[in-house]
């Protein structure tokens, strides 16, 4: 189902905390926050409230780091 807020959407909690943590592997600045939307029921990524506490577990700060290096890697070969 579309959103009426034009936001993407995600259908279960593990999808939307998978993109949340992309969000920050891809960008610098990535989504603080996930919340379950009164529209569409499903979940969208937000960049206000506070930060989710996933983003401050030391195994996914990891995989961050180590996914952003193999991005630049990536990068450097292209
Ligand atoms: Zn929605």
């Amino acid at each position: 189902m579309r959103c009426p807020t034009g936001k993407n959407s995600y259908y279960s909690e593990s999808e939307v905390q998978e993109a949340l943590i992309r969000s920050h592997i891809r960008f610098l600045q990535g989504a603080k926050n996930y919340y379950q939307c009164h529209d569409c029921g499903e979940y969208h990524l937000t960049s206000q409230g506070e930060i989710n506490s996933i983003l401050n577990d030391p195994e996914v700060k990891q995989r961050i780091k180590r996914e952003q290096q193999e991005q630049e890697w990536t990068g450097r070969i292209r």
